[in-house]
Parts: structure tokens; C-alpha cells; sequence
């Protein structure tokens, strides 16, 4: 059917026109192309027979009907929302009364480490690495679910500074590297000559930038090449990691960002948590900036974040 007529009857005709629009808009019916709506007095289609107050009924009925649901639904939209709120609260709460006694246990079991070392069979020394690693892997968990829970709380406050990224940059990978080393990866990069300057809180996006160089070295296979790139692009700086590493399936890219989500739990370089995609991309929306990945199972990764650039007021190029 193709552009059908909507007669509408005063005096609700306004009120009735806009819930109509809305609706037909929210199902994707544009206005002029695929329907238009007709007061009933312009309508050519002559007087008000009976059978058109029929459906000026029905159509009414409708209308009630619609807006009821759509009262039911921002109503469990709200209670949805507190619930979430209640949920991330008591998540919150029970970490945070965790992660001392793990701090204890993980000290504990370092100190046991390094004092016990060589005066103890080693069976009895896996026992104790085993709580010291369990301990170290369980406290990052922790961390995830703290920083996690804040953020969709709302909880967290970005402490927003001008920033030189260029330098951000460069610090960043010259920590990296020093992981990097010790499985013989190289770590290359490109960055502007102009500075590019952002209001941003420079350790959150360093967390961001650390988790995505360390999941790169983690999926990668060892003498491999990594590549971070940094560029402007449409009043934006671009932050690019790019490996050669075990890539991810289509199916996976669409979840990896969701909190839990993992494509192996167990990899060669440490237990893997499922948090950190999630935490980073929090905080990337949180800057107002966006998240991209790009990847091809057994060839390797792309991940890229990009956040506003501040006004050219102080940039040198
Ligand atoms: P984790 O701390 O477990 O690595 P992330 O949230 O950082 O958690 O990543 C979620 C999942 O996405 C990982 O478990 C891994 O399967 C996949 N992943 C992330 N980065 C890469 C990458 N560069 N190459 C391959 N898989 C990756």
C-alpha cells in the first residue's frame, strides 16, 4: 500500500497527530514517503459516512491502547533502572570488602615467595604460587568489577586537564615496551609533528591505551610485530593498536565489549578477566570519543579510540 491517508477528526486532531507520528516514525515510516497524515476537513474524500467513524474509532482506540504501553513502559524503564542502580551498588559493596583480605593473602604469599625460596620442596612452592598467582588474578577481577560498577553507577569523575597526547603517546609505549621485550615483540609507532592537544583525564586513557597494547602482547605469538599508531582525523585524535596476533571472529567482535565476555579464559600469557574492553570503552564514552575494531581470526587486530581534539587555542603544528 502505498502512501495510505490517515483522516483525522478534531478536536484531538493535534494531540492525535503527534502520537501518530511518533509512532510510525519509532516503526520507520517517514512522513511524505510513506504515509501522510490528512485532517479530516481537507480531506477530498467527502463527508463523514459511518464507516469512516469506524475506523476514526478504531484508530482512537489504538491511541489509547499505545499510549498506555508506552506509560508501562517508561515506568519499567525507570523501575529497570533502579534496579540496575540497587545491583551495581551491592556489586560495589561486596568487592570492596573483598580486596583487602585478597591485598593480605597476595602479600602474604609473595613474602612466602621470595623467604621460602630454595628451603622448600617444590611441590610445596607450586602451593604457594598458585594462591600468590590466584590471589594477583582475583585482585584485577576486583579492580574490573570496582571500576566497572562506578562507571555505570555514574559514579565516575573524570579529572579533565588540557593534554599533550603526542607525549601521553610516546611515555605510554615506552612503558609497553618492557613487556614487549620479554616475548621478543617489537612495538612500532607513528605520530603527528603537530601536537595534538584534549581535555581528558590522562590516566584513565592511559589505562585504555595499557589495555589495549597489553591484549595485543597477550594475543600475539611471540617475535611478532605490533604497530600503534597516532593521528588527527576530522577535528579527532585517533589512537591505533595493531597486531599480527590470533585475531577474533565477527561473531566475538560484536561481544568483546561486553563486561565477562572472553573468546578463550585461558591463553599462554595469564587468565584473562573479560573486563578490561568493557572499563576501557566506558571511559572512552565518558570523553565523549568513539571505539572501532577490526579483525581477521589468525591474522590479527586493530582497535582504535578516538577522542575530540581541543580548539586550536595553544597548539603548536
Ligand atoms: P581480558 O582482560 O580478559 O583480556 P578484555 O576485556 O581486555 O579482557 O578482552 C576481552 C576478550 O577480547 C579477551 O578475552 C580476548 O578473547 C579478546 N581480545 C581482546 N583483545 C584482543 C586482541 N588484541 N587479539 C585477540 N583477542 C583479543
Amino acid at each position: 500500500m502505498k502512501n495510505p491517508q490517515l483522516l483525522l477528526e478534531s478536536p484531538r486532531l493535534e494531540e492525535l497527530q503527534e502520537i501518530l507520528l511518533t509512532a510510525l516514525s519509532e516503526a520507520g515510516f517517514k512522513p511524505g514517503d510513506d504515509f501522510h497524515i490528512i485532517p479530516l476537513e481537507a480531506s477530498t474524500d467527502g463527508p463523514l459516512t459511518d464507516e469512516k467513524r469506524f475506523y476514526l474509532d478504531e484508530m482512537a482506540k489504538l491511541n489509547n491502547d499505545l499510549t498506555n504501553m508506552q506509560r508501562t513502559l517508561a515506568k519499567t524503564n525507570v523501575e529497570l533502572e533502579n534496579l540496575a542502580e540497587i545491583r551495581n551498588r551491592f556489586v560495589g559493596m561486596a568487592a570492596h570488602d573483598l580486596r583487602n583480605p585478597l591485598g593480605i593473602i597476595r602479600s602474604f604469599s609473595e613474602y612466602l615467595k621470595t623467604e621460602l625460596k630454595s628451603k622448600i620442596a617444590s611441590e610445596q612452592m607450586e602451593i604457594i604460587d598458585t594462591i600468590f598467582s590466584t590471589s594477583v588474578f582475583m585482585q584485577r577481577l576486583i579492580d574490573g568489577i570496582l571500576d566497572l560498577s562506578a562507571m555505570q553507577s555514574g559514579k565516575v569523575s573524570l579529572s579533565l586537564q588540557r593534554v599533550d597526547l603526542n607525549e601521553l603517546f610516546i611515555k605510554n609505549l615506552n612503558l609497553n615496551r618492557i613487556l614487549a621485550n620479554q616475548h621478543n615483540i617489537e612495538i612500532s609507532c607513528t605520530s603527528p609533528s603537530k601536537i595534538l592537544y584534549a581535555e581528558i583525564d590522562a590516566t584513565k586513557i592511559n589505562q585504555v591505551l595499557n589495555n589495549l597494547i597489553a591484549n595485543a602482547i597477550k594475543y600475539s605469538n611471540d617475535g611478532s610485530k605490533i604497530e600503534c599508531h597516532l593521528y588527527d582525523e576530522d577535528r579527532k585524535a585517533v589512537f591505533c593498536v595493531k597486531d599480527e596476533g590470533i585475531g577474533i571472529s565477527p561473531e566475538d567482535q560484536r561481544r568483546i565489549f561486553e563486561p565477562f565476555h572472553r573468546v578463550s579464559s585461558d591463553n599462554k600469557r595469564g587468565k584473562s578477566v573479560g573486563l578490561g574492553l568493557s572499563i576501557a570503552h566506558n571511559i572512552i564514552d565518558a570523553h565523549k570519543g568513539s571505539f572501532m575494531v577490526q579483525s581477521e581470526e589468525g591474522k590479527g587486530s586493530t582497535f582504535c579510540f578516538s577522542l575530540p581534539i581541543s580548539p586550536d587555542k595553544g597548539q603548536s603544528s
